[in-house]
């Protein structure tokens, strides 16, 4: 079997950063240093070729113009690639892979997002790593030619999660992200051992359409015992706002008060698309289990089930970004499009 043909996207993050001599920060530096750093790229599987931003990014500010760069980067290599990898800082990763997991639509081809928590530059980097089984997780093919992971994840350390099921969970730890609701698609070791049955299958009847468009007007929303009606009106009377993810306790239950059902299904009325999500870790929203919850439901808010705030928000952002009608987002909303809720 020939070698993959792997595209290499740099956008930034701490995987490139040097420490500012002066300031004692961490800032990015280009590509060609970063690569210096890791002359094992040649002893890959894969045939690489590398692109990099015009100017890399810290990922706290990757936003949807940003999103949308690196989906014309993909789209416009498409055919020639096997498989792309894209270098992301860390704290946002998880949103970029849940935006990318509904703009690529009809993805057929691996789609790896990495990064470190350590500079490459530092003698501890866990960059090396996390780099060199990306690229052999986005070249691995199965024995008909067909690539192994034809979608959008996430690997750090040792763990190959679906994007848009994963969540950062540590600052510091090298083992930063978790998939709490999805099982893992590969797990590393000495080797790598690839859990075929959670990901998802080639199909070589879907055809790739790439998205560019996402709609910001949204707000997340936590709830927390005491919570003011007149900032929780506010903000569910505000013209802008078009979409809301709304954070609620356990699965999925709110204070049962009558001027937050009130507010609640005036903002639908108002058009609207209100989603809830519960503010555990894990497990799912059903609004018809308690009281609390059976509220929400009447008011019109619709169940997130137990998809992630990454996946919820951008999800969301995409579908109100197609001017998608609220009854249609509202549906689509509550069922599985790219495999981000069970
Ligand atoms: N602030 C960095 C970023 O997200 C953190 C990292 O890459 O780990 O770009």
């Amino acid at each position: 079997m020939s070698r993959s043909k792997i595209l290499l996207i740099y956008t930034g993050g701490t995987i490139g950063m040097v420490q500012n001599i002066q300031t004692g920060a961490l800032e990015n530096c280009d590509f060609g240093t970063l690569v210096s750093c890791i002359p094992e790229l040649a002893l890959t599987s894969a045939e690489i070729t590398s692109v990099s931003f015009r100017k890399p990014i810290d990922s706290s500010d990757m936003d949807p113009a940003a999103w949308s760069e690196i989906v014309h980067i993909i789209s416009d290599n498409y055919e020639e690639y096997d498989g792309f990898v894209v270098l992301h800082g860390t704290d946002t990763m998880a949103f970029t892979a849940s935006a990318l997991s509904f703009m690529l639509e009809g993805l057929n081809k691996p789609v790896i997002l990495t990064g470190s928590q350590i500079p490459l530059q530092s003698i501890r980097t866990d960059g090396k790593e996390n780099l060199i089984t990306a690229i052999e997780i986005a070249a691995a093919k199965d024995e008909n030619g067909h690539p192994v992971v034809p979608e959008v994840c996430i690997y750090f350390h040792e763990k190959l999660m679906r994007g848009n099921r994963s969540s950062k969970v540590s600052a510091s730890n090298l083992s930063a992200f978790v998939s709490s609701n999805y099982p893992l698609l590969a797990q590393t070791g000495t080797e790598i051992s690839f859990h075929t049955e959670y990901i998802r299958s080639y199909d070589p009847s879907r055809v790739f359409k790439p998205h560019f468009l996402m709609e910001p007007s949204i707000v997340i929303f936590s709830l927390f015992p005491g919570i003011r009606q007149d900032i929780v009106e506010s903000i569910l009377r505000n013209e802008s706002v078009k979409g809301v993810i709304f954070r609620t306790f356990g699965s999925g239950n709110a204070p049962q008060r009558k001027w937050l059902v009130d507010a609640l299904s005036d903002a639908v009325k108002m058009g609207k698309v209100i989603v809830n999500i519960t503010q555990c870790a894990t497990g799912s929203v059903e609004m018809n289990k308690y009281e609390t919850g059976l509220q929400l439901l009447e008011a019109g808010v619709i169940s997130g089930r137990d998809i992630t705030v990454e996946a919820s928000i951008t999800k969301l952002m995409f579908l109100l970004g197609h001017g998608i009608p609220q009854k249609e987002a509202m549906r689509r909303m509550s069922i599985p499009i790219a495999g981000e809720m069970s």
